[in-house]
């Protein structure tokens, strides 16, 4: 890797473009060679040097993909791997073939090619993300929180959130201790306006500690 760069400077300083190249493309690549000779900051992907009016031909693609059919609809198109491969060699074969634009587009045939090459690449991603998700899923039982009975009570697979007795998607997971509190805020505050400390407090607080096993 450093040394295609190194040999790409040298070429560069033959011909004597170097002094034309923004600093900011190259300045990683100056970065204290004068002293020390061969210290790159090769670890940081150069983002300045992605060719952003090419970039921009495929967002076009992207863009008429979505008024055509929704967003995000080529994600869940179905035998997507197989179709986008097709029309990725399609656009290929037409290019190969002298066809610069897309008819039915207007737009670079190389742009569709590379929108279909990204649709593959996210697939690709997809696909080792759901092996990571499914791999613990086949091994263990579905856990169930153990005083509602909700699988997605936050207290079904964190036995450090409160119950919420519910078992409505997204739920908002509270530390057991955070809703103990705020219980007793509430009771505080009731108390403090009315003065009477009642026994419906007393018994919502004791029903809270059987709930969660405190003594
Ligand atoms: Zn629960």
């Amino acid at each position: 890797m450093r040394n295609l760069y190194e040999e790409a400077w040298r070429e560069l300083e033959k011909s004597n473009k170097v002094s034309t190249l923004s600093e900011k493309t190259w300045g990683l690549i100056l970065d204290e060679e004068e002293n020390t000779g061969k210290k790159f900051d090769m670890g940081k992907p150069l983002w300045n040097t992605l060719p952003i009016k090419e970039v921009e031909q495929i967002v076009n693609v992207l863009t008429m993909g979505a008024k055509k059919y929704g967003l995000d609809n080529w994600k869940i198109v179905p035998n997507a791997k197989d179709r986008y491969e097709n029309a990725m060699m399609r656009h290929y074969s037409a290019w190969k073939q002298g066809e610069l634009i897309d008819e039915e587009s207007g737009e670079s045939h190389l742009a569709h090619l590379a929108c279909n090459a990204l649709f593959l690449m996210w697939m690709e991603n997809e696909a080792k993300k759901n092996v990571v998700l499914e791999y613990p899923l086949i091994r263990t039982e579905m856990k169930v929180c153990k005083i509602c009975g909700n699988k997605r009570c936050p207290r079904a697979n964190d036995l450090r959130y409160a119950c919420n007795d519910s078992n409505e998607p997204h739920q908002i997971a509270i530390p057991v201790e955070i809703a103990y509190r705020d219980m007793l805020n509430r009771h505080n505050l009731e108390y403090s306006e009315t003065n009477v400390r009642t026994e419906e407090h007393q018994k919502e607080e004791k029903e809270f500690k059987e709930k969660y096993g405190w003594k």
